[in-house]
Parts: structure tokens; C-alpha cells; sequence
């Protein structure tokens, strides 16, 4: 499993890190080339082919404008820039399922940015988006496998950046308010001047494989019927990412894991993770859930997985995740389809 294949690990626009000051932010801002990601309740628009749709700094504006409800500072994110562009995120507050400020597809906003420059005027502000060319506001969870590695990067990144400044408004040292800096990415404090840098949770997700070469996959109490994958938890203070593997795999299963191999890594924002994945040796098969994180957990072998998926009775993890990619590299190749009907 290559990581810079996965659905939201291909980055490959230049984050730019020296272009976060603020001179170089408002020129990013005052050049009608930038593009901007909108989010939206960590939601951003798409099309119908489920592409993201970038607009432009003053229609990003018109669309913060038209939702602002009071309800805190939005920052502009330098997101990053290549040879043509700076790219950056700006929050549009408002309802999640408004669609009415949005730019419509077609307009020079349109994810071809790479067509030859036309004057950089704004389209009118579009109050309605007509049938066809519907845009509309998508998770990333929903859309990432759709998109580009250009596009997948970006969103997760917007995302992510976003989903910090909204949980991290204060100072958490001595609770005062904190201004946003070094282009989004930082926040430091007003009454004592500490600086404070987004975070990102290192969680393992492991493939567990037997002496057979059969795959553990299990159920979580909190999931729709059905749905499988495979083990995952977040790494504890003071812990490598082999002890955290082998220490998850035992609280919810009692299946004791052996040897464990880096297999690759993915961003996950929801809200702030980072998907380390590895596949791992059991030593022990025996399966007895915790029955509060997991309610069931099996031993599958790759017919007994393959007939379940066709059938129905097992849901795999999402397109978009590090979870499927490690199912279908023990798997061989991609997963059948279920089943009509
Ligand atoms: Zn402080």
C-alpha cells in the first residue's frame, strides 16, 4: 500500500510554509488568480460529478457575507500555491444545506483553473442554482475518493485547519482570547503571548492477520448494521504506534498480536486525526469483544469476506478511507460489489 495513493494522502500542491506572513497573505488575497476552498460545517461545495468547485477571493466573500450570523472570526487559511496560484480556505457560515450563495458551475470560478486566463471579473452573484448544474455542500468522507490528488489535498487540509480554529478559540493556558496568525496557522494568545499550533491525533488502524492468512474485521457498537472493518484507536500519551496497535487489538478483542509492519498513512480530519496504519501478526486467534467499543469481531478468509460483501451482510469501510485500502491490499485487488437488490 503506497500512502501517496490513497484517496486524501496524494497532496501535491506546496503548502508554502514561507508564504504564511502577512504581506504575503494579502497579496495571495488581492490576486485574482487565488482560488478559494469555502467550507462550511466542515462541508465544501462540489458538483454534480461530485468535484470540488473553487471560487474566487471576492465571491468567497460575497459568500461569507450572506451567511455571517456574529458568530466569531473566520480566518482566511493559506492552504498552499503552485507555479499559477495561491490556494486558501475562508469559512462561509450559514445553513449547511443553503446553496443559494454558492457560485454557480460554469462561472470563471469553475474547477478548470487551469484554461487559459480570462479577465478575472466576477460573475454576478448567482441567488439561485438552476437544475443541471447543481452545487452543493459535501463531507470530505463523502466526496474523497472522487477527488483529484490536487483537489483531495487541499480539501483536507481546509478541513482539518478549519475544524482546529473552531474548537481552539481561547488560550489554553490562561483562557483569554487568542488572534490568528502566520496565515491560519497559528493562534497566540493576547494576554501572554504563547502561540498555539494546529493539532493533529496520531490514531493506529491495523490489518490483523492469522497464521492463515485470514483477515479480523469487526463491528463497533455505534455503527449501522452490518458495517465492518478492521481495528483502529487512538495512541495514549507516553506510547509508540506498535504498542498502541497491540493494546487496541487486546481491549477489543483479546487477540494478541505479535509482529506489526508499517503499512502507510492518511489524513483523517474528522476532526483533527492522522490514520497510521500497519498490518499485524496474531499470535493468538481466540476472539472475545469488549462488547462496549465492539459488538462482534471475525476471522475472515477471502471467499468468506468476498460472499458476504456480495450478499450484503457485510458493509466494508467507505471508498475514501485508509481502512478499505488495507482490506483490499490483503484482499488482492478491489472488493466485489454487492449484490443488486
Ligand atoms: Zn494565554
Amino acid at each position: 500500500m503506497r500512502s501517496d495513493e490513497l484517496p486524501l494522502s496524494r497532496a501535491v500542491v506546496d503548502r508554502a510554509a514561507l508564504l504564511r506572513t502577512d504581506a504575503a497573505q494579502e497579496r495571495a488575497l488581492a490576486d485574482p488568480a487565488t482560488r478559494v476552498v469555502l467550507l462550511r460545517d466542515g462541508r465544501v461545495p462540489v458538483d454534480a460529478r461530485g468535484g470540488l468547485v473553487l471560487t474566487t477571493v471576492a465571491q468567497a466573500q460575497r459568500a461569507a457575507a450572506a451567511g455571517d450570523r456574529a458568530d466569531g472570526e473566520h480566518p482566511w487559511l493559506l492552504l498552499g500555491a503552485d507555479d499559477e496560484r495561491a490556494y486558501v480556505a475562508r469559512r462561509a457560515p450559514g445553513d449547511a444545506d443553503d446553496v443559494a450563495d454558492l457560485p454557480r458551475r460554469g462561472a470563471p470560478s469553475d474547477r478548470d483553473v487551469h484554461a487559459p486566463a480570462s479577465p478575472p471579473a466576477d460573475p454576478p452573484a448567482s441567488r439561485a442554482v438552476a437544475d443541471g448544474d447543481a452545487v452543493r455542500w459535501a463531507s470530505l468522507r463523502e466526496v474523497g475518493s472522487h477527488l483529484d490528488a490536487r483537489d483531495a489535498g487541499l480539501v483536507a487540509t481546509a478541513v482539518a485547519l478549519d475544524a482546529w480554529h473552531e474548537r481552539h478559540p481561547r488560550c489554553p493556558r490562561c483562557g483569554a482570547a487568542t488572534r490568528v496568525t502566520q496565515a491560519g496557522w497559528v493562534r497566540a494568545c493576547t494576554v501572554d503571548g504563547s502561540e498555539h499550533y494546529p493539532r493533529t491525533d496520531p490514531a493506529v488502524i491495523m490489518a490483523v492477520v492469522d497464521d492463515a492468512d485470514r483477515l479480523l474485521l469487526a463491528h463497533a457498537v455505534a455503527w449501522a448494521p452490518g458495517r465492518y472493518s478492521t481495528l483502529a484507536g487512538f495512541v495514549e500519551p507516553g506510547e509508540s504506534l506498535e504498542h498502541a496497535v497491540r493494546r487496541e487489538v487486546a481491549e477489543e478483542t483479546r487477540v494478541v498480536v505479535g509482529e506489526v509492519t508499517y503499512a502507510g498513512s492518511q489524513p483523517w480530519p474528522f476532526p483533527a486525526s492522522l490514520m497510521v496504519a500497519f498490518v499485524a501478526r496474531a499470535v493468538a486467534t481466540d476472539v472475545r469483544v469488549d462488547g462496549v467499543e465492539v459488538e462482534h469481531a471475525a476471522w475472515f478468509t477471502r471467499d468468506e469476506l468476498a460472499s458476504a460483501v456480495v450478499a450484503g451482510t457485510v458493509v466494508p469501510p467507505s471508498r475514501s478511507s485508509i481502512a478499505r485500502a488495507l482490506v483490499e491490499d490483503w484482499f488482492g485487488g478491489p472488493l466485489p460489489e454487492p449484490a443488486a437488490g
